[in-house]
């Protein structure tokens, strides 16, 4: 990851940057509220007017929301005023109007009201000079309110990264095109731009090649003259047919990774050229999609200026028993259940690294050691890849 440094910044109009990395942190120029005002609708008083007995205080005007009290409340008196309108000077409480009797000309209170009482204080929310939000988080809808009241109409944030995606493979029929007898269609295409676009980046398509060197390296080429980044997948293990390798190198990539330990996945390249990092992801279309999950995801968040670049982690009690035999180190999808004791998880049904309906049926991915079963009512470490509600299976 240290090879992976933060892409440029732009500035943007505070709607599109809804979902982009904050680059710069907000000060807000004013204090909000400007100034005190009252949270109800009712009568503006001087708490020290009040006490054990009623007191009869005099109305002696009205504020909306949007009008300024025409002068400051003096001993025994008392102003109509409404939900947001400014508090005149003088007074520091508000009467709700349901807690009161009143006839236009005066205004009945009873027992002692506390100062402070319905009134929301200059700058509760927002002083002058406050940093609201840091670089380096994502912005929400909560952020671009928060923007809109502080008066920025436009934000800096960081760009997103364009990411190239190539497929590999003799056998690939793209969508729209008849499969040939021997044919299967493309999936990884478009999962992977998928995943580009849940990640924050914008995809490039760059099509299926054929198992040709010459046609691979053509592609890879367009790939980083169009791109930030470049992921393949297939054609990355060690058949005869296995040339991504190879053109990579011959591309002028540096290649720093081949093979990790991991189920599904093991094959996957990670290289650069130039500063733009290339992966080379398996061609089974889960193991692409775990491979990208765990490798290209983060990376691409570090590139969009994310400060926390992976998913959240929940432990969770497996429900059932989650086998992870062999040697290498198990990404097992499941779903997840909350109950009263935390989350409960269970294998979406089949592993394979080509059935890509466990990836569909997943909430997670189960973290568990080589030649390891986790039994049931066991706590697992899950990857959390997507937001948990409730779902129809
Ligand atoms: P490979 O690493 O090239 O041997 O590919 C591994 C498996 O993934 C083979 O069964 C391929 O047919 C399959 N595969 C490769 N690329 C894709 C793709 N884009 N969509 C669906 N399946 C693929
Ligand atoms: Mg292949």
């Amino acid at each position: 990851m240290k090879r992976i440094a933060p892409l440029s910044v732009e500035r943007v109009e505070i709607m599109a940057a809804l979902g982009r990395v904050l680059a710069e942190p907000i000060v807000s120029r004013t204090t909000i509220p400007p100034w005190a005002n009252s949270s109800m609708d009712g009568y503006a008083v001087r708490a020290e007017d009040t006490g054990r007995e009623s007191v009869e205080l005099a109305v002696v005007g009205r504020i909306i929301a949007g009008a300024m009290p025409s002068r400051a409340l003096r001993a025994g008196e008392s102003m109509r005023i409404f939900t947001g309108a400014p508090l005149p000077e003088g007074a520091d409480a508000v009467v709700p109007q349901e807690d009161v009797a009143a006839d236009g000309q005066r205004v009945t209170v009873r027992g002692r009201i506390a100062p402070g009482a319905y009134v929301r204080p200059a700058g509760e929310d927002v002083r002058a000079g406050d940093v609201v939000v840091t670089p380096g988080g994502t912005i929400g809808a909560a952020e671009v309110g928060l923007l809109a009241t502080l008066g920025y109409s436009q934000v800096q944030v960081y760009r997103r990264p364009r990411v190239a995606i190539l497929s590999t493979g003799n056998e690939l029929a793209d969508l729209g095109t008849q499969p040939g007898p021997a044919q299967i269609p493309n999936t990884n295409t478009y999962s992977l731009m998928a995943q580009v676009i849940e990640a924050g980046g914008e995809p490039v398509n760059l099509g299926v090649a054929p198992d040709q060197l010459e046609a691979i390296i053509e592609r890879v080429r367009w790939g980083l003259s169009a791109a930030d980044v470049l992921v393949s997948s297939a054609g990355v293990s060690v058949g005869e047919l296995d040339l991504v390798r190879e053109a990579l190198a011959r591309s002028g990539a540096e290649l720093h990774l081949w093979q990790v330990s991991m189920r599904p996945g093991k094959p996957i390249t990670f290289g650069t050229r130039e500063g733009r990092p290339i992966f080379g992801l398996p061609g089974n279309p889960v193991s692409a999609m775990v491979t990208f999950e765990l490798f290209v995801r983060p990376a691409l968040r570090k590139m969009e200026g994310a400060e926390v670049i992976d998913r959240p982690r929940v432990r969770a009690r497996a429900l059932e028993p989650i086998p992870n035999p062999g040697s290498r180190r198990g990404y097992l999808r499941v779903t997840l259940t909350a109950d009263a004791q935390g989350y409960g998880a269970r294998l979406t049904g089949d592993q394979g690294s080509a059935i890509l309906r466990s990836m569909v049926l997943a909430d997670g991915l189960a973290v568990v050691a080589p030649d390891t079963t986790i039994a049931a009512g066991e706590v697992v470490d899950v990857i959390v890849l997507r937001a948990l509600e409730p779902r129809s299976r």
